[in-house]
């Protein structure tokens, strides 16, 4: 019998996260002892070297790499509708057994969906590392970029539709050969967030039912509010300061991000600042965020002097990509392509 063995990197996390899988691969294993519901199947595991060792069925290429492969090589079209309708029914199976067991499987994409046999269409659903029950207390990062669902993106409660959500995302990048939402703009994800209230700052957490310390953890503060650690907070506070931002005469509002939101839009669209620093202000909430999370996650501090570099730089990045943008739309009207449009 061919297998196929993963050894896991010798590294705590990795470890940790590969027993959760593990366990959760067993259990859902367990409940289909007919392989009916097309999810991988472990053979055994053990420790060896100081290495975790998983053996599980040899499978094909996932559906990620077998597109581009298909779609470069100029062969006969795989991804037929017939071939589709057969993968969703496989995956709608896959994810309504999970389901019912009260798993949610939090990271469906197409590097996630393997071929088992090619000729027959068969497909197999793996990496059950992000999965948790939907009893569980749910992580609020979850889910590959362009197969998150909305519910996710905005910090809400979520539960088991978010998979189908992103089989949906899936079918339609198969269908078309186009990723249905590109993730080219963390940024403009992150700006979405910051205006629907939607990072987890401690407030969202308590609200949701969470139990979390209340208190900001860099300065003390009780109450870590969205506008607390992007306007208030003395980091945050430091940074605007640094990079020279023009501050509204008497600080930020303590209270209202909405206020303080519309000033930076005002300050934005004033002709008198240089460009450089009126368009800076999604780095600079951007980077104020990293560093907040950095310093709760992972207890590391960050250097001020660096962070304003980067945020120099990527707004130079930003300015010298909409210049090109700029450039290219006006050699297509030129060429009268925007026309034909
Ligand atoms: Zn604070």
């Amino acid at each position: 019998m061919d297998v196929c063995i993963k050894i896991i990197k010798n590294n705590k996390d990795f470890f940790d996260q590969s027993l959760d899988e593990i366990k959760l691969l067993k259990y859902v294993n367990k409940h289909d002892p007919a392989d009916k519901y097309h999810l991988l199947r472990l053979y055994d595991y053990f420790y060896y070297r100081e290495h975790l060792l998983i053996v599980c069925e040899l499978l094909k290429a996932n559906l990620y790499e077998f597109h581009k492969f298909n779609r470069e090589s100029g062969g006969e079209v795989y991804f037929t509708m017939p071939r589709l309708q057969s993968i969703t029914i496989q995956c709608l199976e896959s994810l309504q057994f999970l389901h019912g067991l009260g798993l949610i499987h939090c990271d469906l994409k197409p590097e996630n969906i393997l071929v088992k046999s090619y000729s027959r269409c068969e497909i197999k659903v793996i990496d059950l590392g992000s999965s948790c029950f939907e009893t569980d207390h749910l992580c609020s990062y979850v889910q590959s970029r362009s197969y998150r669902a909305p519910e996710v993106i905005l910090g809400l409660p979520y539960d088991k539709k978010i998979d189908v959500w992103s089989l949906g995302c899936i079918l339609a990048e198969l269908c078309t050969g186009n990723v249905l939402f590109q993730n080219d703009s963390p940024i403009k994800s992150f700006m979405w967030k910051v205006v629907s209230g939607g990072i987890p700052v401690a407030d969202k957490m308590v609200a949701r039912g969470l139990k979390v310390d209340t208190r900001c953890q860099r300065c003390g503060n009780e109450g870590e509010s969205s506008n607390h650690v992007l306007f208030s907070c003395t980091v945050a506070r430091q940074i605007w300061a640094l990079f020279n931002f023009p501050c509204p005469e008497n600080g930020f509002d303590s209270q209202s991000l909405y206020q303080n939101m519309y000033y930076l839009l005002l300050v934005s669209k004033n002709p008198k600042v240089q460009v450089e620093t009126r368009k800076a202000f999604p780095w600079i909430l951007w980077q104020i965020w990293k560093n907040r999370n950095l310093f709760c996650i992972e207890g590391k501090s960050f250097s001020l002097p660096v962070t304003i570099s980067k945020i120099r730089e990527n707004v130079q990045e930003w300015i010298h990509a909409q210049a090109l943008n700029e450039v290219t739309a006006e050699k297509m009207c030129k060429n009268g392509f925007m026309l034909k449009l």
